[in-house]
């Protein structure tokens, strides 16, 4: 066929268009495809790259293209790697009662910064405080976007331009390459580093400190531990040594727990309680690491470091939302109340290993007639860089389907959004993360799978 005559059998945009397939769609969307999708052809004709336009895989083209733009980018996965405060995977899951609870505030007009009995402008702030110094008998709370958000607005409300003290072994990096002594310099504050790598003594802290000093700071290890020849501070001795100094005490804590943790994880990772004990000027933490609420960073301490907190112009750009407060709220009632079952993170680190090898029952039995699997005794990390390098027992099934490898595994099970891991040379479904209400998906998934 002549060029031309080519050109001509290509479809008009406004005719094409109306056809019925098209007719609920967003136009918005569908144009641009529909004119990228006619320029390539168009090219493709010059170049004589084809001898006919087929409508056909046109049509089929642009719907495709199309439902992949329309689907929602972030989505519904099942973890199954047995992570329990999984940075890639949204860390702590949010209680759905809380969630519930949100939304009826969320989706109606509220008193967010109203006062009801004085009739006039309210503390945001306010909805929480009364709660929250129960929880940690502390003076007085704020809570930002995150915990990087904390650590840079009590660096930069107190320490701009000044000196903080802090000991190089705990200056880390939290994913994402991520640096904490990136977020201190950003804010102004003059990182003032002590000790050495494996090691920092506390007269490093006193040795350095001088008339610019303003803070010692301790920071948690988070996703690193040094093992063998090594020591570091406690807070509670920086803390002391900070009162004489008449300096602030900070402790950027990262994750920060209320129970008691199993496993004998304890012993090495104080409770927010214990912390407490030695009267923080301030301590900062993440709402959705161990703490098992919502993505904030919570400062607790003494009431006039947080009023000027309070009054930073930077606050503004690190405030917390309705949402947020309405199911940090909810979550610390919950927690007052001890009802701790009701946070998912706590419910899936306390689960006993007896009952996850009764889930693991009801997975097999029902696959394996299609696959060859086998529960195994494994172990897991709490993650999130809560309790760094310390494993908890865990109970998992291995799958395998044909003679895959256990990567094919992997990329297949990503295919139906379940994330699983793999572990001498298996795969594997960790049950320590996995929620009973979406077992039958996975089966289902199963049985597609060795079907396809
Ligand atoms: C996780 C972590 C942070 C950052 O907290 P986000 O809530 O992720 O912003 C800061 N410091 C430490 C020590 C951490 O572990």
């Amino acid at each position: 066929m002549q060029n031309h005559t080519l050109f001509r059998s290509l479809p008009k945009v406004d005719k094409f268009i109306e056809h019925q397939d098209f007719q609920n769609l967003s136009k918005m969307v569908l144009l641009p495809i529909l004119r990228d999708a006619l320029e390539a052809l168009r090219s493709d004709i010059l170049s004589e790259k084809i001898s006919e336009v087929n409508s056909d895989d046109l049509h089929q083209n642009i719907l495709e293209q199309y439902n992949k733009i329309m689907t929602p980018s972030l989505q519904k996965v099942i973890n199954a790697t047995g992570v329990i405060v999984h940075t890639n995977l949204g860390r702590s899951l949010i209680n759905p009662e809380s969630f519930d609870r949100a939304k009826e505030i969320a989706t109606s007009y509220n008193n967010l910064e109203y006062d009801l009995e004085k009739g006039k402008r309210g503390e945001r702030y306010s909805h929480l405080s009364s709660l929250f110094t129960k929880l940690l008998d502390c003076e007085d709370v704020l809570v930002v976007n995150n915990n990087a958000s904390a650590v840079f607005l009590i660096l930069n409300t107190f320490a701009k331009r000044k000196e903080v003290i802090v000991s190089r072994g705990e200056l880390v990096e939290i994913g994402g390459s991520f640096r904490i002594s990136e977020v201190m310099k950003n804010s102004g504050a003059k990182l003032v580093e002590v000790g050495s790598t494996n090691k920092t003594h506390l007269c490093d802290y006193e040795e350095n400190i001088t008339e610019r000093t303003k803070m010692l700071m301790k920071v948690h290890k988070s996703n690193y531990s040094i093992e063998g020849f090594a020591s570091e501070v406690e807070f509670k001795e920086i803390s002391k040594l900070a009162k004489e100094k008449d300096l602030i005490d900070y402790f950027d804590l990262g994750s920060g727990h209320l129970v008691d943790l199993p496993y004998g994880l304890s012993n090495s990772e104080p409770s927010l309680h214990d912390i407490m004990k030695s009267n923080p000027s301030l301590l900062s933490f993440s709402g959705d690491k161990l703490f098992g609420s919502v993505q904030a960073g919570i400062i607790v301490g003494k009431k006039e470091l947080i009023t000027k907190l309070k009054k930073n112009q930077l606050l503004r750009m690190l405030r917390v939302d309705k949402l947020t407060l309405s199911i940090l709220t909810q979550d610390i009632q919950n927690m007052l109340l001890d009802k701790y079952e009701d946070i998912p993170t706590l419910n899936m680190l306390f689960k006993d290993v007896a009952e996850l090898k009764e889930n693991a029952k009801v997975l097999i039995k029902q696959i394996k007639d299609v696959v060859s699997c086998e529960i195994i005794d494994t172990t897991t990390l709490i993650g999130g860089g809560s309790t760094p390098n310390k494993k908890i027992p865990s109970i998992a099934v291995t799958i395998k389907i044909k003679n895959y490898s256990p990567n094919k595994m992997q990329t297949l099970f990503r295919g139906k959004n379940i994330i699983g891991r793999i572990e001498d040379e298996k795969f594997l479904l960790d049950l320590r993360t996995i929620d009973m209400n979406d077992i039958s998906y996975i089966i289902e998934s199963i049985k597609c799978l060795t079907t396809s």
